[in-house]
């Protein structure tokens, strides 16, 4: 079949968070089982020289975009069986950042998804799925269904739009995107892409993709109510019937203890001792005191109140009463720098925190720690637990959407479950949970060698998720 993604991110060009790596991990999965998969990213300047050098010229072209009409370049790459597309302009996609500082978004990536769609015949790629990820890809299904599908070489192209998170939708002025996409007064109605007075990228492509799908089952239920909904709840229940939650997997040969570069010492599920040497020398690399008896917890992802740290915030004072390390990696709003910053100083040698795009030190994170705490208020998947679990370090979770799907409770009656978990969005209930887990640590040792080993053996591949994507892709096209 022939697959086309069109993503703002991909790994390894471009990331700032899940959507790379999902979009580069199941890409060369659908291509390894005789897939035709291309990928469409802008080229942003920022997109590492080693990769733009081995980049090839195809062609160019001018896109009509309301009154203007702007050069794009396209730029092929080949890996892993996967063709890349790079679209370059560089007044769009020249700038130090990958998103959000310019306050011309809508025209940024209105320009992409116009450019997406006018690129297909002068590549002489025609695609039977066209998936869109996320609200930067949005107006890809939107367009294709309003201004394309008359055209004979468009007629028969289905799509899937995937969200990845719903809390980022890409809300505009109605007047700006009609300036720039030229789509007419008469599509500005609640029905169609008008959304509480504003345009909104992602929900154009909720209404417009002839499915819809979600990286987790839980997510994709939650989503249908108005706690997880983002204001777009409603519409996504009238979708209920097209709309799918395949949950995400990982590249587990970039995330594979016994082979993995970036860590300090291999191990495996039957020897663990190179984990115990991880714990070391990330807690010396770190500036903790390095000590083996005393467990470390590890945080990796951006720093904001998505990802649960109010709830950090809130007993910090408590936690670190108890014998335990808090490790932290991330990016993000300045209230959490701030806190972690001032954690540091005030508890010396218990607290390290990095504010910095990573990769290596997250690897060595999710190796060395013995615990990983994601109480996330919603997560659409989680990566980092799956990781994390890849690397015998036990979750901490709290249950939403995707870690609802992918961590299961310590259950002392029956001996089930691969981590810690609990429900309500409380600082107090979370904390309850590290210290139950602490326990373990301190004072039953096998019970955690066990989940170790449990979330160790576990299969994170995209094997099942990429067969579920399959199953809906022919699903659209055998319905036409
Ligand atoms: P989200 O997509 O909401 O940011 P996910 O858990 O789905 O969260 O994916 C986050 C990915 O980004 C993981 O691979 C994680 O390791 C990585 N990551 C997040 N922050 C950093 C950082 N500061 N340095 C390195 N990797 C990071």
């Amino acid at each position: 079949m022939n697959i086309l993604f069109t993503a703002s991110e991909c790994v390894p060009f471009v990331k700032t968070g899940g959507l790379a790596d999902v979009v580069g991990s199941l890409a060369p999965v659908l291509a390894r089982q005789g897939h035709d998969v291309r990928v469409m990213l802008p080229l942003y300047t920022n997109i590492a020289q080693e990769w733009q050098q081995k980049m090839q010229f195809v062609l160019h072209f001018d896109v009509q975009l309301g009154w203007r009409r702007q050069y794009c370049g396209v730029l092929m790459l080949k890996r892993e069986g996967v063709t890349y597309y790079f679209l370059d302009n560089k007044y769009y996609f020249g700038r130090p950042y990958i998103y959000g500082l310019g306050g011309d978004e809508y025209e940024r990536y209105g320009f992409f998804c116009r450019a997406v769609l006018n690129a297909l015949p002068l590549i002489e790629f025609h695609p039977a799925i066209l998936h869109a990820h996320d609200w930067q890809s949005g107006m890809v299904p939107a367009l294709l269904k309003i201004q394309y599908a008359h055209l004979p070489f468009y007629s028969d192209i289905r799509s899937l739009f995937t969200i990845h998170n719903l809390q980022y939708q890409g809300i505009f002025g109605i007047r700006e995107v009609q300036d720039v996409l030229g789509l007419g007064d008469g599509l500005w109605s609640s029905d169609k892409l008008e959304c509480y007075g504003c345009a909104n990228f992602m929900k154009a492509g909720l209404v417009y993709a002839d499915a819809i799908s979600t990286v987790s089952p839980s997510y994709a239920e939650e989503i249908t109510t108005a706690y997880y909904g983002e204001r777009l709840d409603g519409l996504i229940r009238a979708r209920k019937d097209t709309l799918y939650g395949v949950l995400n997997g990982i590249d587990t040969a970039e995330y594979d203890p016994q082979n993995d570069p970036l860590i300090y010492a291999p191990f495996s599920r039957d020897d663990l001792s190179g984990k115990a040497e991880n714990k070391r020398r990330l807690q010396a690399e770190l500036g903790l005191d390095v000590n083996p008896d005393i467990p470390l917890i590890a945080m990796v992802g951006r720093l904001t109140n998505q990802k649960g740290l109010d709830l950090v915030d809130c007993v910090l004072g408590e936690m670190m009463g108890e014998n335990m390390q808090l490790a932290v990696l991330g990016m993000g709003d300045a209230r959490y720098t701030n806190l972690f910053s001032w954690a540091e100083t005030q508890y010396k040698g218990r607290i390290a925190a990095r504010f910095a795009m990573d990769n290596g030190l997250a690897h060595k994170l999710y190796a060395g720690a013995d615990f990983f705490l994601m109480p996330s208020l919603f997560e659409p998947c989680g990566l980092s637990q799956l990781i994390a679990m890849r690397y015998g370090t036990v979750p901490i979770v709290r249950e939403t959407g995707g870690l609802r799907d992918t961590v299961l409770s310590y259950n002392e009656y029956n001996h089930v479950g691969n981590g810690f978990t609990f429900l309500n969005y409380n600082a107090h209930d979370m904390l309850t949970v590290i210290r139950r887990a602490l326990g373990f640590y301190h004072g039953d040792r096998p019970v955690l060698e066990a989940l170790q080993k449990r979330g160790m053996e576990a299969d994170y591949s995209w094997a099942h998720s990429a067969r579920d994507y399959v199953a809906i892709y022919e699903k659209l096209t055998t319905a036409i």
